[in-house]
């Protein structure tokens, strides 16, 4: 079975924005983030970008729109010599109780059933609890990169089984960390 690497987008691999990022030109590469998805790409692992888009049911952006920055982000990830398999959104807002906006897990799950993926060898990277909480439900190792100037910061995290199996500074350092425990394990 296929091992998966899911990564948020927001604040993963481009720069979150308090008002979503609604176009191309909005969209910042967070700085070494191709660089680690290269890394990433000769280990044998799929990746697949997992994220809520709700800007969409709120009417702010498109589908088209938000189609189109991922096709654009795919293309300058490969550009960079990495590979991102594909990428699946929620487009709903909270209040429509969707099941696939995290930390509902209806995404992962689409994903593990189109790639034949095995959840429980595979890792999730992600900058809210709500990713963790999508992660850790499907079995998956999750690794929370720190942001302190969020609410929810680590600081702050319980120390319960909310809390995601490995803290990180930004993707780089996640994705070291993924190489390592994979060479570990072989
Ligand atoms: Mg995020
Ligand atoms: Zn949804």
């Amino acid at each position: 079975m296929t091992k998966a690497v899911f990564l948020d987008r927001d604040g993963i691999i481009c720069k979150d924005r308090d008002d979503y990022v609604k176009s191309w030109d909005e969209f910042v590469w967070i700085p070494g983030a191709r660089k680690a998805l290269k890394r990433l790409s000769g280990n044998h692992r799929t990746v697949i970008v997992i994220t809520n888009q709700s800007a969409v049911g709120r009417g702010l952006v498109s589908r088209l729109s938000v189609e189109d920055i991922h096709q654009r982000m795919m293309r300058g990830v490969h550009q960079a010599g990495g590979k991102i398999e594909k990428v699946y959104y929620c487009p709903h807002r909270p209040e429509d109780d969707c099941n696939c906006r995290k930390p509902k897990p209806g995404l992962l799950l689409k994903a593990a059933r189109d790639f034949a993926l095995d959840l429980k060898s595979s890792y999730l990277v992600g900058d809210n609890l709500s990713d963790v909480e999508a992660g850790r439900y499907v079995g998956c190792t999750t690794m929370m990169v720190k942001d302190d100037k969020k609410a929810g910061s680590v600081k702050n995290l319980p120390r319960d089984k909310t809390r995601p199996d490995y803290i990180v500074s930004d993707l780089s350092a996640a994705v070291d960390l993924i190489l390592k425990l994979d060479s570990a394990e072989r």
